[in-house]
């Protein structure tokens, strides 16, 4: 017999807030969190920040996907910048870190900082991120980046909201299947497309294809 999917739960921001700054890492990962944040009837806006993502095609892509969500349900859509550079230049000596290690730390430090730097300057008092829905990543590790971005900001609080429980996870898989969302195949840098790569070949399967046609019956393999 199926079981009844969970109903979702109003949220609510914490500590008061009233304005809420969502980092969004890509469509698959957020558009879960943006359904739960409308149904909740929270003021937000998408904060597009991830000069991690390598090559410049994959990010398009994953940027074009996000934002033509963020459309659809008339969200406003903030598109920082790709900086590369300064992003290379803090990934320097971690090349060979694995996932969910130092360099992810860094990697998460550096988006948190800048959308908790724009939260200040804009207006909002409340910042989180999509990062944490994919199982694929350590939710302490997130929470942990984004607590310590927005400790430098007074009256500024990282929603520490777990996106995954009461079905989000699953509704995660289910809204990209629907929208047709661009399933990344590797995390997002050029050392996880590199060692995600090594993995595939060592399994026998072919290497990751940038703008391979989505496939929506799978689930993004990891969240950049
Ligand atoms: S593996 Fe992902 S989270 Fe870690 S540094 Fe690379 S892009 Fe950032």
């Amino acid at each position: 017999m199926a079981s009844t999917p969970p109903s979702r739960q109003k949220l609510t921001l914490p500590a008061g807030g009233r304005r809420l700054l969502l980092h969004s890492c890509c469509a698959p990962c957020s558009g879960e969190v943006m359904e739960a944040i409308i149904a909740s009837d929270i003021e937000f806006a998408i904060f597009f920040y991830n000069p991690n993502i390598h090559p410049r095609a994959e990010y398009d892509l994953r940027k074009a996907s996000n934002i033509a969500f963020a459309a659809k349900h008339g969200i406003p859509f903030i598109d920082a910048d790709y900086d590369v550079a300064a992003w290379y230049a803090r990934a320097r000596g971690l090349e060979h870190e694995p996932e969910r290690g130092i360099r992810c730390s860094m990697c998460f430090d550096m988006r948190f900082e800048r959308t908790a730097l724009h939260a200040h300057e804009h207006g909002f008092d409340v910042i989180s991120s999509s990062l944490g829905i994919s199982r694929l990543k350590r939710m302490d590790q997130v929470n942990a980046s984004g607590v310590r971005a927005a400790s430098h900001y007074p009256g500024l609080t990282y929603w520490t909201w777990n996106w995954r429980k009461q079905g989000g996870a699953d509704r995660m898989v289910d809204i990209s299947k629907r929208e047709g969302f661009y399933m990344q195949e590797y995390c997002g840098c050029a050392y996880s497309l590199r060692d995600t790569n090594a993995d595939r070949e060592a399994r026998g399967r072919p290497r990751i294809v940038i703008g391979h046609p989505h496939r929506p019956d799978a689930p993004p393999s990891s969240s950049s």
